[in-house]
């Protein structure tokens, strides 16, 4: 996925790392999960426990492992991170959790990719910071039990609805992030523009946080091309038409939209005469895995409208049409 606004986490890594926000204070945006975060976390240190389990759920790109990471920060105690496919065996979880300090965060990303057989062992670990075993084969086969010390697991999961109900019961904490206001993103890009050390006018912040499609991460990959941009054409400070321009020439339209949004919402709009059509019909003819449209493409087109998500499958909505240029047909809903 090398889309130039994909939300997706890329090969950037490390461009990103250096925007990212490092306490709660610095984070913008998600009030509600920041609030609640903040009171949990003074609660959890004032006891000197380990903070409750802690489930973020949302779209890619805005802010789950970052919040992960401030959390561990916030608590002062170590941060390990690592990803639901990457744990093969039952044993892999078992290192990991066995070299847990007492009370640190363990970050698990795509945690919903988990295996059965592992969310088994990680049951009785969140539950009872408990391990059970089984040592040897066969006959000689034996359970042995061995004590944790407590932590606390931050999971993160683009779709709260794609984990186990056993799974998704255990974290004492569940919070929703949502998309970013175009303010809060226009801060996000200011900040950003400091931190990498360029000029830009309040009105090339908000060109570019109006094109962001509400996801941090995508504002700060925009806010790196668009300093390229400017550079190469020796624009400083980077104003309006400077981030235009440069925004033109990624294919991101005035709505942030990139090509394969486009040929997302061309396709049910031409083949389909706006829809209702199902999601594997649309993934298959735009050669696009399921999952990429529902985790990424989708959720933003459905909060602005373009897109709704019907029983009977997705419809174009009167924005949808209208972005494209094209009249809506009679009945369509708002
Ligand atoms: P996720 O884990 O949800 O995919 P990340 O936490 O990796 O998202 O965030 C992606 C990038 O967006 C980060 O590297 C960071 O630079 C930026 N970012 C995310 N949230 C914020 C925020 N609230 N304020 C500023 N930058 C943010």
């Amino acid at each position: 996925d090398d889309r130039p606004v994909s939300p997706a986490r890329a090969e950037e890594d490390a461009a990103e790392a250096s925007l990212r926000p490092q306490t709660l204070a610095e984070f913008i945006g998600q009030k509600a999960s920041r609030e609640n975060l903040s009171i949990f976390i003074q609660a959890a240190r004032a006891r000197g426990e380990a903070l409750d389990h802690v489930l973020l759920h949302g779209p890619p790109g805005l802010g789950k492992t970052t919040l992960a990471q401030i959390v561990a920060r916030e608590l002062g105690v170590g941060f390990r991170a690592t990803s639901g496919p990457v744990i093969q065996r039952a044993g892999d979880l078992a290192a990991i959790l066995t070299n847990l300090q007492p009370r640190d965060v363990l970050f698990i990303d795509e945690i919903h990719r988990l295996q059965p057989a592992i969310e088994e062992v990680l049951y009785p670990a969140m539950e009872d910071f408990q391990l059970d075993l089984i040592i040897g084969e066969g006959p000689a086969a034996r359970s042995v039990r061995i004590d944790l010390a407590p932590f606390t697991l931050v999971g993160a999961t683009t779709r709260a609805g794609l984990l186990a109900t056993p799974l998704r019961d255990r974290f004492g904490i569940p919070l929703r992030l949502v998309f970013y206001t175009p303010e809060e993103l226009e801060l996000i890009v200011r900040r950003g523009a400091q931190k990498l050390g360029f000029g830009l006018t309040p009105e090339g912040a908000s060109e570019i946080a109006r094109r962001s499609r509400g996801t941090p991460r995508i504002a700060g990959r925009l806010l790196r091309r668009v300093r390229d941009f400017a550079l190469v054409q020796g624009d400083d400070p980077v104003d309006r038409p400077t981030a235009d321009a440069a925004l033109r020439r990624l294919e991101v339209d005035r709505l942030g939209l990139d090509a394969m949004d486009r040929r997302y919402l061309r396709r049910i709009a031409e083949h389909h005469h706006g829809g209702p059509v199902g999601v594997e019909t649309l993934a298959a003819a735009l050669a696009e895995a399921r999952d990429t449209l529902e985790d990424v493409v989708e959720p933003f087109l459905i909060q602005e409208g373009l897109v709704l998500r019907t029983s009977r499958g997705r419809m174009l909505g009167e924005r949808g049409w209208k972005h494209l240029g094209l009249p809506p047909p009679a009945g369509t809903q708002p």
